[in-house]
Protein backbone atom coordinates (compact mmCIF):
# COMPACT_ATOMS: atom_id res chain seq x y z
CA UNK A 1 0.00 0.00 0.00
CA UNK A 2 1.06 3.22 -0.94
CA UNK A 3 0.79 6.64 0.88
CA UNK A 4 -2.47 7.49 -1.00
CA UNK A 5 -4.02 4.37 -0.84
CA UNK A 6 -3.50 3.84 2.85
CA UNK A 7 -4.93 7.30 3.94
CA UNK A 8 -7.59 6.14 1.67
CA UNK A 9 -8.03 3.06 3.97
CA UNK A 10 -7.79 5.55 6.97
CA UNK A 11 -10.26 8.12 5.90
CA UNK A 12 -12.89 5.45 5.18
CA UNK A 13 -13.12 4.79 8.55
CA UNK A 14 -16.28 6.39 10.23
CA UNK A 15 -14.46 7.45 13.20
CA UNK A 16 -16.95 9.85 14.50
CA UNK A 17 -15.35 11.29 17.57
CA UNK A 18 -14.71 9.94 20.27
CA UNK A 19 -14.72 6.35 18.49
CA UNK A 20 -11.62 5.13 17.05
CA UNK A 21 -13.90 2.68 15.00
CA UNK A 22 -10.80 0.57 13.84
CA UNK A 23 -8.30 3.14 12.74
CA UNK A 24 -5.74 2.03 15.59
CA UNK A 25 -5.67 -1.94 14.06
CA UNK A 26 -4.43 -0.21 10.42
CA UNK A 27 -1.80 2.04 11.89
CA UNK A 28 -0.20 -0.26 14.91
CA UNK A 29 0.91 -3.22 12.20
CA UNK A 30 3.00 -0.64 10.33
CA UNK A 31 4.32 0.76 13.32
CA UNK A 32 5.52 -2.86 14.87
CA UNK A 33 6.90 -3.55 11.27
CA UNK A 34 9.28 -0.69 11.39
CA UNK A 35 10.30 -1.90 15.03
CA UNK A 36 7.92 0.67 17.32
CA UNK A 37 6.73 -1.14 20.86
CA UNK A 38 3.69 -0.12 20.71
CA UNK A 39 0.90 0.34 23.49
CA UNK A 40 -2.95 0.85 24.04
CA UNK A 41 -3.89 3.10 26.60
CA UNK A 42 -7.27 3.36 27.02
CA UNK A 43 -9.45 5.59 29.83
CA UNK A 44 -13.06 5.40 30.06
CA UNK A 45 -14.48 5.26 26.63
CA UNK A 46 -11.54 6.74 24.63
CA UNK A 47 -8.67 4.70 22.97
CA UNK A 48 -4.96 5.84 22.65
CA UNK A 49 -2.22 4.40 21.15
CA UNK A 50 1.18 5.21 22.07
CA UNK A 51 4.36 4.00 20.17
CA UNK A 52 7.78 4.44 20.30
CA UNK A 53 11.59 3.62 19.19
CA UNK A 54 15.14 4.30 20.33
CA UNK A 55 15.74 5.81 23.52
CA UNK A 56 17.23 9.50 25.40
CA UNK A 57 15.19 12.61 24.20
CA UNK A 58 11.49 11.98 23.18
CA UNK A 59 10.52 13.35 19.75
CA UNK A 60 6.85 12.67 19.55
CA UNK A 61 4.33 13.45 16.77
CA UNK A 62 0.75 13.51 18.20
CA UNK A 63 -2.21 13.16 16.16
CA UNK A 64 -6.13 12.12 16.40
CA UNK A 65 -8.05 9.26 14.63
CA UNK A 66 -11.38 11.05 15.16
CA UNK A 67 -12.82 13.13 13.00
CA UNK A 68 -15.64 15.72 13.50
CA UNK A 69 -19.47 14.40 12.32
CA UNK A 70 -20.23 15.17 8.37
CA UNK A 71 -23.05 17.37 8.76
CA UNK A 72 -25.88 16.66 5.93
CA UNK A 73 -24.46 13.87 3.62
CA UNK A 74 -26.60 15.33 0.91
CA UNK A 75 -24.66 18.67 0.73
CA UNK A 76 -21.62 16.78 0.36
CA UNK A 77 -20.25 16.34 -3.54
CA UNK A 78 -19.40 12.81 -2.75
CA UNK A 79 -20.16 10.20 0.15
CA UNK A 80 -17.89 11.56 2.72
CA UNK A 81 -16.27 8.25 3.89
CA UNK A 82 -15.58 7.02 0.01
CA UNK A 83 -12.19 9.27 0.48
CA UNK A 84 -12.75 9.23 -3.55
CA UNK A 85 -9.75 11.56 -5.96
CA UNK A 86 -11.11 13.64 -8.39
CA UNK A 87 -8.55 16.01 -9.88
CA UNK A 88 -5.99 15.28 -7.52
CA UNK A 89 -7.86 15.73 -4.15
CA UNK A 90 -9.52 13.54 -1.85
CA UNK A 91 -12.32 14.57 -0.52
CA UNK A 92 -13.26 13.09 2.88
CA UNK A 93 -14.55 14.04 6.00
CA UNK A 94 -10.71 14.10 7.77
CA UNK A 95 -8.27 14.41 4.89
CA UNK A 96 -7.55 17.50 6.38
CA UNK A 97 -8.28 17.53 10.11
CA UNK A 98 -6.27 14.87 10.37
CA UNK A 99 -5.87 11.33 9.07
CA UNK A 100 -3.49 12.48 6.50
CA UNK A 101 -1.26 14.39 8.49
CA UNK A 102 -1.44 10.72 10.31
CA UNK A 103 -0.53 9.13 7.00
CA UNK A 104 2.72 11.40 6.02
CA UNK A 105 4.10 10.82 9.42
CA UNK A 106 3.82 7.25 8.84
CA UNK A 107 5.10 7.16 5.42
CA UNK A 108 8.14 9.55 6.31
CA UNK A 109 9.15 6.80 9.48
CA UNK A 110 9.20 4.25 6.24
CA UNK A 111 11.19 6.83 4.71
CA UNK A 112 14.19 6.85 6.34
CA UNK A 113 17.07 4.26 7.77
CA UNK A 114 15.66 4.35 11.21
CA UNK A 115 18.75 1.95 12.22
CA UNK A 116 20.98 4.95 12.35
CA UNK A 117 18.43 6.43 14.95
CA UNK A 118 20.24 6.96 18.27
CA UNK A 119 16.94 9.12 19.64
CA UNK A 120 13.28 7.90 20.90
CA UNK A 121 11.00 8.88 18.57
CA UNK A 122 7.93 8.37 18.95
CA UNK A 123 3.97 8.70 18.06
CA UNK A 124 0.45 9.01 20.15
CA UNK A 125 -2.60 9.20 18.48
CA UNK A 126 -5.91 9.96 20.51
CA UNK A 127 -9.51 9.30 19.67
CA UNK A 128 -11.01 11.82 21.23
CA UNK A 129 -9.31 15.58 20.06
CA UNK A 130 -12.35 16.45 18.30
CA UNK A 131 -15.15 15.87 21.28
CA UNK A 132 -14.96 17.01 24.90
CA UNK A 133 -11.08 16.45 25.34
CA UNK A 134 -11.69 15.89 29.17
CA UNK A 135 -11.82 12.20 28.80
CA UNK A 136 -9.47 12.72 26.13
CA UNK A 137 -6.66 11.73 28.20
CA UNK A 138 -3.80 12.61 26.66
CA UNK A 139 -3.17 14.74 30.12
CA UNK A 140 -3.69 10.75 31.86
CA UNK A 141 -1.21 9.37 28.67
CA UNK A 142 1.21 12.07 29.63
CA UNK A 143 0.92 11.17 33.29
CA UNK A 144 1.63 7.65 33.08
CA UNK A 145 4.64 8.60 30.49
CA UNK A 146 6.25 10.58 32.80
CA UNK A 147 5.75 8.22 35.40
CA UNK A 148 7.90 5.68 33.55
CA UNK A 149 10.95 8.57 33.40
CA UNK A 150 9.59 8.88 29.62
CA UNK A 151 8.53 12.19 29.30
CA UNK A 152 7.89 14.24 25.98
CA UNK A 153 10.68 16.65 25.02
CA UNK A 154 9.15 17.44 21.20
CA UNK A 155 6.01 17.31 19.99
CA UNK A 156 5.44 18.00 16.15
CA UNK A 157 1.11 17.57 16.00
CA UNK A 158 0.05 17.11 12.67
CA UNK A 159 -2.93 19.92 13.18
CA UNK A 160 -3.69 21.41 10.14
CA UNK A 161 -1.77 24.78 10.53
CA UNK A 162 -1.59 25.49 6.53
CA UNK A 163 -3.43 28.74 5.65
CA UNK A 164 -3.11 29.02 1.66
CA UNK A 165 -0.25 26.75 0.76
CA UNK A 166 1.16 23.57 2.29
CA UNK A 167 3.80 24.59 4.96
CA UNK A 168 3.05 28.42 5.03
CA UNK A 169 1.97 28.58 8.39
CA UNK A 170 2.96 26.45 11.45
CA UNK A 171 1.37 26.84 14.81
CA UNK A 172 4.07 27.52 18.23
CA UNK A 173 1.28 28.31 20.47
CA UNK A 174 -2.61 28.71 20.78
CA UNK A 175 -4.94 31.43 22.88
CA UNK A 176 -6.65 29.90 26.17
CA UNK A 177 -10.34 29.51 25.83
CA UNK A 178 -12.49 29.86 28.54
CA UNK A 179 -16.54 29.51 28.50
CA UNK A 180 -19.67 31.04 30.70
CA UNK A 181 -22.96 30.58 31.05
CA UNK A 182 -25.39 33.22 32.92
CA UNK A 183 -28.28 33.04 34.11
CA UNK A 184 -30.24 36.19 34.48
CA UNK A 185 -32.80 35.48 36.64
CA UNK A 186 -35.83 38.52 36.83
CA UNK A 187 -39.33 37.71 37.42
CA UNK A 188 -42.10 36.40 34.64
CA UNK A 189 -45.73 38.15 34.20
CA UNK A 190 -48.00 39.77 31.92
CA UNK A 191 -46.65 42.04 29.66
CA UNK A 192 -49.31 44.49 30.50
CA UNK A 193 -48.51 45.14 34.09
CA UNK A 194 -44.73 46.41 33.87
CA UNK A 195 -44.64 47.20 38.07
CA UNK A 196 -45.08 43.53 38.55
CA UNK A 197 -42.06 41.81 36.46
CA UNK A 198 -38.60 42.08 36.14
CA UNK A 199 -37.48 41.51 32.36
CA UNK A 200 -34.72 39.42 32.08
CA UNK A 201 -34.25 39.81 28.31
CA UNK A 202 -34.22 43.86 28.74
CA UNK A 203 -31.76 43.73 31.86
CA UNK A 204 -29.54 41.72 29.51
CA UNK A 205 -28.90 44.84 27.19
CA UNK A 206 -26.49 46.55 29.59
CA UNK A 207 -24.23 43.54 30.31
CA UNK A 208 -23.90 43.07 27.04
CA UNK A 209 -22.77 46.05 25.55
CA UNK A 210 -20.30 46.65 28.47
CA UNK A 211 -18.84 43.12 27.78
CA UNK A 212 -18.68 43.81 23.85
CA UNK A 213 -17.23 47.02 24.57
CA UNK A 214 -14.68 45.86 26.63
CA UNK A 215 -10.56 45.72 25.73
CA UNK A 216 -9.40 42.90 28.07
CA UNK A 217 -6.07 43.66 27.55
CA UNK A 218 -3.12 44.25 24.36
CA UNK A 219 -2.20 40.85 23.48
CA UNK A 220 1.18 40.78 23.21
CA UNK A 221 3.70 40.43 19.90
CA UNK A 222 2.75 36.50 19.48
CA UNK A 223 -1.02 36.79 20.34
CA UNK A 224 -3.79 39.01 19.72
CA UNK A 225 -6.10 40.98 21.98
CA UNK A 226 -8.21 38.82 23.83
CA UNK A 227 -11.61 38.42 22.36
CA UNK A 228 -15.05 37.88 23.52
CA UNK A 229 -17.86 36.50 21.92
CA UNK A 230 -21.73 35.21 22.68
CA UNK A 231 -22.71 31.81 20.98
CA UNK A 232 -25.97 31.98 21.91
CA UNK A 233 -29.00 33.88 23.67
CA UNK A 234 -32.33 32.04 25.10
CA UNK A 235 -35.35 33.90 26.73
CA UNK A 236 -39.01 33.73 26.15
CA UNK A 237 -42.24 31.48 27.31
CA UNK A 238 -43.35 31.49 23.47
CA UNK A 239 -46.33 33.69 24.38
CA UNK A 240 -45.69 36.95 23.34
CA UNK A 241 -47.56 38.75 26.12
CA UNK A 242 -45.33 37.05 28.86
CA UNK A 243 -42.16 38.23 30.28
CA UNK A 244 -39.67 35.16 30.57
CA UNK A 245 -38.10 34.97 34.73
CA UNK A 246 -34.97 34.39 32.80
CA UNK A 247 -32.29 34.35 29.91
CA UNK A 248 -29.46 32.64 29.57
CA UNK A 249 -26.17 33.51 27.71
CA UNK A 250 -23.80 31.69 26.64
CA UNK A 251 -20.30 33.03 26.23
CA UNK A 252 -16.58 32.25 25.21
CA UNK A 253 -13.46 34.10 25.95
CA UNK A 254 -10.03 33.47 23.57
CA UNK A 255 -7.26 34.43 25.65
CA UNK A 256 -3.96 35.72 25.38
CA UNK A 257 -1.37 35.09 28.25
CA UNK A 258 -1.72 38.78 28.93
CA UNK A 259 -4.59 37.74 31.13
CA UNK A 260 -5.80 35.49 33.51
CA UNK A 261 -8.60 32.86 33.74
CA UNK A 262 -9.08 34.39 36.96
CA UNK A 263 -8.80 37.78 36.14
CA UNK A 264 -11.55 37.29 33.23
CA UNK A 265 -13.86 36.07 35.82
CA UNK A 266 -13.63 38.78 38.50
CA UNK A 267 -13.72 41.30 35.25
CA UNK A 268 -17.12 39.43 34.40
CA UNK A 269 -18.44 39.45 37.54
CA UNK A 270 -17.70 43.37 38.02
CA UNK A 271 -19.68 44.25 34.37
CA UNK A 272 -22.97 41.94 35.74
CA UNK A 273 -23.09 43.24 39.60
CA UNK A 274 -23.26 46.62 38.18
CA UNK A 275 -26.10 45.60 36.25
CA UNK A 276 -28.04 43.37 38.09
CA UNK A 277 -28.26 41.41 41.24
CA UNK A 278 -30.03 37.91 40.56
CA UNK A 279 -28.17 35.70 38.67
CA UNK A 280 -26.19 32.26 38.06
CA UNK A 281 -22.67 31.84 36.69
CA UNK A 282 -20.86 28.83 35.33
CA UNK A 283 -17.62 28.49 33.76
CA UNK A 284 -15.62 25.73 32.19
CA UNK A 285 -11.67 26.59 31.35
CA UNK A 286 -11.51 25.06 28.19
CA UNK A 287 -7.45 25.39 27.38
CA UNK A 288 -5.23 27.54 29.08
CA UNK A 289 -2.53 29.48 26.52
CA UNK A 290 0.52 27.83 25.77
CA UNK A 291 3.99 29.36 23.92
CA UNK A 292 6.75 27.91 22.70
CA UNK A 293 9.62 30.00 23.20
CA UNK A 294 11.97 27.77 23.31
CA UNK A 295 14.11 27.19 19.42
CA UNK A 296 15.36 23.95 19.10
CA UNK A 297 12.00 22.25 17.40
CA UNK A 298 10.84 25.84 15.62
CA UNK A 299 14.41 26.20 13.90
CA UNK A 300 14.25 22.45 12.71
CA UNK A 301 10.59 22.81 11.46
CA UNK A 302 11.39 25.94 9.50
CA UNK A 303 14.23 25.21 8.03
CA UNK A 304 12.65 21.83 6.83
CA UNK A 305 9.90 23.54 5.22
CA UNK A 306 11.92 25.91 3.38
CA UNK A 307 13.56 23.23 2.11
CA UNK A 308 11.15 21.21 0.53
CA UNK A 309 8.89 23.76 -0.31
CA UNK A 310 10.71 27.34 -0.61
CA UNK A 311 8.77 29.42 1.90
CA UNK A 312 9.53 30.84 5.13
CA UNK A 313 6.56 29.86 7.53
CA UNK A 314 5.07 32.16 9.17
CA UNK A 315 5.13 31.11 13.40
CA UNK A 316 1.98 32.13 14.62
CA UNK A 317 -0.54 31.90 17.44
CA UNK A 318 -4.39 31.24 15.54
CA UNK A 319 -6.58 28.66 15.73
CA UNK A 320 -9.32 26.96 17.87
CA UNK A 321 -7.39 24.75 20.91
CA UNK A 322 -5.36 21.79 20.00
CA UNK A 323 -4.16 18.86 22.40
CA UNK A 324 -1.11 20.86 21.88
CA UNK A 325 -2.01 22.21 25.21
CA UNK A 326 -1.39 19.17 27.33
CA UNK A 327 2.06 18.89 25.80
CA UNK A 328 3.68 22.33 26.82
CA UNK A 329 3.04 22.01 30.64
CA UNK A 330 4.87 19.09 30.58
CA UNK A 331 7.58 20.88 29.72
CA UNK A 332 7.85 19.81 25.48
CA UNK A 333 8.53 22.08 22.60
CA UNK A 334 5.16 21.94 21.09
CA UNK A 335 5.00 23.05 17.14
CA UNK A 336 2.12 22.07 14.74
CA UNK A 337 2.28 21.69 11.08
CA UNK A 338 0.04 19.80 8.72
CA UNK A 339 -2.12 20.99 5.80
CA UNK A 340 -4.54 23.81 4.63
CA UNK A 341 -7.33 24.18 6.90
CA UNK A 342 -9.52 25.73 5.21
CA UNK A 343 -12.03 23.05 4.51
CA UNK A 344 -11.63 21.31 8.03
CA UNK A 345 -14.68 20.59 9.94
CA UNK A 346 -17.15 21.69 6.62
CA UNK A 347 -19.13 20.14 3.54
CA UNK A 348 -16.38 18.29 0.95
CA UNK A 349 -13.09 18.70 3.44
CA UNK A 350 -10.30 17.83 1.14
CA UNK A 351 -6.59 17.74 0.99
CA UNK A 352 -4.39 18.09 -2.15
CA UNK A 353 -2.61 14.74 -3.17
CA UNK A 354 0.45 16.65 -3.95
CA UNK A 355 -0.04 18.25 -0.33
CA UNK A 356 0.13 14.83 0.97
CA UNK A 357 2.77 14.13 -0.54
CA UNK A 358 4.81 17.59 -0.10
CA UNK A 359 3.56 17.08 3.94
CA UNK A 360 5.24 13.78 4.16
CA UNK A 361 8.73 15.15 2.73
CA UNK A 362 8.64 17.52 5.54
CA UNK A 363 8.32 15.56 7.78
CA UNK A 364 10.91 13.28 6.44
CA UNK A 365 13.26 16.01 6.83
CA UNK A 366 12.12 17.26 10.17
CA UNK A 367 12.37 13.13 11.08
CA UNK A 368 16.05 13.39 9.75
CA UNK A 369 17.33 16.71 11.05
CA UNK A 370 16.35 15.59 14.30
CA UNK A 371 17.49 12.10 14.74
CA UNK A 372 21.12 13.93 13.08
CA UNK A 373 21.15 16.90 15.13
ZN1 LIG B 1 -7.62 18.26 14.54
Amino acid sequence: MNLIEFTQKLLRIQSITPRDMGCFDLIEPELKELGFSTKRINYLNVENLYAEIGSGENFCFLGHTDVVPTGPVESWSCDPFAAEIKENVITARGAADMKSSISAFLFALKDIDLSKNRKKISILLTSNEEGDAKDGTIEKVLDELKQNNNAINYCLAGEPSSKNELGDTVRIGRRGSLSGSLTIIGKQGHVAYPSDVVNPIMLSGGIIKELSEKQWDQGNENFPPTSFQISNINAGTGAKNVVPGDLKIEFNFRFSPEITEDEIKAEVVKVIEENIKNYELDWELNANPFYTEKLFLRNIVTKSIKKITGINTIEDTGGGTSDGRFMHPHGAEVVELGPINASIHKIDEHIKIDHLEVLKDIYRDILISYIES
